[in-house]
C-alpha cells in the first residue's frame, strides 16, 4: 500500500528548491539547485536502506538487494531539474513515485527475488544546452559524449565546465554506461503533459510508443546594414529569411500531420538586434518530433531543401547543426501487460497511449525492457508554473508502479 503522507511531506520538502518568488522553479541541468535536489534525495533513499552511488555524469543510482542478488534489477525513476519557470512535478512526481513504491515495499519487509534501482538523471531538460534526457543517454551507450561536452548555455559556460563543477568524472565517463543484463526493466512515472487522460477521466496512460526528437539549431548569416541607407534591393536581411524558414517549418510538419508529427520553432535570437540596423545573424532552433521516423525524416528533409532554396534567393548564407536525430521507440509489450495488469487489479480507468514528449524511458527502452506510466496534470499544463497533478493521482501512480516492479521482480 502506497501512504500518502510521506507523499505529501517529500513534495513539500522538494518544493522551496529553486523556487522562484512568482510560483513555479528553475532547476537547470547541472546547476548548484539541481546538486541539492539529488543530495536531498539520496538521503532519503539511503534512510529506505538504498545503497547509493553516483556514476561518472552524476547520475543517482540506489540499490537494493534482492533474493537472488546475482539476477539483474528492476529500476524505477526520473529526473529532478526542470525547464527555467517550470512547474514542481514534470519529473519530481516519478521520483517521488519511486521513493513511494520502496517505502512500501520495505514495509512489506521481504526482499524481491530481483534487485531493485531508483535512479534520479541528471540533465533530462534541453534548455539549458540544447540537449534533452542527458543522464539517461549517457547511461545508454547512446550519447555522443565528446560532442555535447562542448555545448554551451546562454552564458558561455560549456557542458564540459558545468558537469565538472556538479562533481562529475569526464575522464571515466565510459563507466557510466549500464552493460547488458545488469537491468532486467526500467519503469518510470510521470505526468502526462497532455489532456488525454482528463478528457477521458482516465487515471492512468500506459505508454506504448514515445515519440522523438530531430533538432538542429540553424544560424542564417546576412548582412548587417544600416536601415535608412541600404535599399530594398540590397539587404541580406537575415531575419526575414529565417521568417520564411519558419512558416516552411510550419507548413512541413502540417503535411505530416497525419502520421503523427509536429514540428516548432521555438527558438529564435537575432544580431545585431538594433531597430536602426537589418539583422545580419538570426539563430533558431528547430524541433521536429512523431512516432515515425520516417516522417520526420521528410519534414527535416523539407525544411532542409526549403532553406538552400531561401538561401540562393535571398543572398544569405546557413550553417545547420544537428543537436539530435533520437529514434522514436516502442516500449515492452511484457511490460506494458504488467502495467495494464496492475490497473486491472486496482480497477483503475486507463488507457494505452503514445507520448508526445521525449522522456529519460526512451533511452533507457534501448538497454532494458521499459515502461512508462502516465498520471493526469491538470489542464494538461506542463514547463509552466502552473503544471499540477493531484497527490491523489500520484498515490495512484505509485500504486500502479509499486505493482508493476512487484511483478516484473518476483
Ligand atoms: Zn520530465
Amino acid at each position: 500500500m502506497i501512504e500518502k503522507k510521506p507523499i505529501i511531506q517529500d513534495l513539500e520538502a522538494l518544493s522551496p528548491i529553486g523556487a522562484l518568488p512568482g510560483g513555479g522553479v528553475t532547476r537547470l541541468a547541472f546547476s548548484s539547485v539541481e546538486a541539492e535536489l539529488h543530495r536531498l534525495v539520496a538521503r532519503w533513499l539511503a534512510q529506505l536502506g538504498g545503497k547509493i552511488r553516483k556514476d561518472a555524469l552524476g547520475n543517482l543510482i540506489a540499490r537494493w538487494p534482492g533474493q537472488d542478488d546475482s539476477l539483474p534489477a528492476v529500476a524505477t525513476g526520473s529526473h529532478l531539474d526542470s525547464v527555467p519557470q517550470g512547474g514542481k512535478f514534470d519529473g519530481v512526481v516519478g521520483v517521488v513515485a519511486a521513493l513511494a513504491a520502496m517505502r512500501a515495499i520495505r514495509k512489506m519487509g521481504s526482499l524481491t527475488r530481483h534487485p531493485l534501482e531508483v535512479i534520479v538523471f541528471v540533465g533530462e531538460e534541453s534548455s539549458r544546452f540544447g540537449v534533452a534526457t542527458l543522464g539517461s543517454k549517457v547511461m545508454s551507450g547512446s550519447a555522443n559524449i565528446e560532442q555535447y561536452l562542448q555545448l554551451r548555455d546562454a552564458a558561455g559556460i560549456t557542458l564540459r565546465d558545468a558537469a565538472k563543477e556538479s562533481g562529475a568524472n569526464l575522464a571515466e565517463i565510459e563507466s557510466a554506461i549500464r552493460q547488458p543484463g545488469e537491468l532486467k526493466a526500467f519503469l518510470e512515472v510521470h505526468i502526462e503533459q497532455g489532456r488525454v487522460l482528463e478528457e477521458e477521466a482516465a487515471k492512468i496512460g500506459v505508454v506504448t510508443a514515445i515519440a522523438a526528437p530531430t533538432r538542429r539549431q540553424i544560424t542564417i548569416e546576412g548582412r548587417a546594414d544600416h536601415s535608412g541607407a541600404t535599399p530594398m534591393a540590397l539587404r541580406r536581411d537575415a531575419l526575414t529569411a529565417a521568417a520564411e524558414l519558419i512558416l516552411a517549418v510550419e507548413e512541413y510538419g502540417r503535411r505530416e500531420a497525419v502520421h503523427k508529427s509536429v514540428a516548432t520553432v521555438g527558438m529564435l535570437s537575432l544580431k545585431p538586434g538594433a531597430m536602426n540596423v537589418i539583422p545580419g545573424q538570426v539563430s533558431l532552433g528547430v524541433d521536429v518530433r512523431g512516432i515515425d521516423f520516417a516522417s520526420i525524416q521528410r519534414v527535416v528533409a523539407g525544411i532542409d531543401d526549403k532553406l538552400q532554396k531561401i538561401c540562393q534567393q535571398r543572398h544569405v548564407s546557413a550553417k545547420t547543426q544537428q543537436l539530435s536525430a533520437d529514434k522514436p521507440v516502442q516500449l515492452d509489450s511484457t511490460v506494458i501487460a504488467s502495467i495494464e495488469a496492475a490497473c486491472q487489479k486496482l480497477s483503475l480507468p486507463y488507457r494505452l497511449m503514445p507520448s508526445g514528449a521525449g522522456h529519460d524511458a526512451m533511452n533507457m527502452a534501448k538497454i532494458t525492457p521499459t515502461g512508462l506510466i502516465f498520471i493526469p496534470c491538470k489542464d494538461g499544463i506542463s514547463h509552466n508554473p502552473r503544471e499540477e497533478a493531484t497527490v491523489e493521482d500520484i498515490v495512484l501512480g505509485a500504486e500502479v508502479l509499486l505493482h508493476t516492479i512487484l511483478d516484473l521482480a518476483k
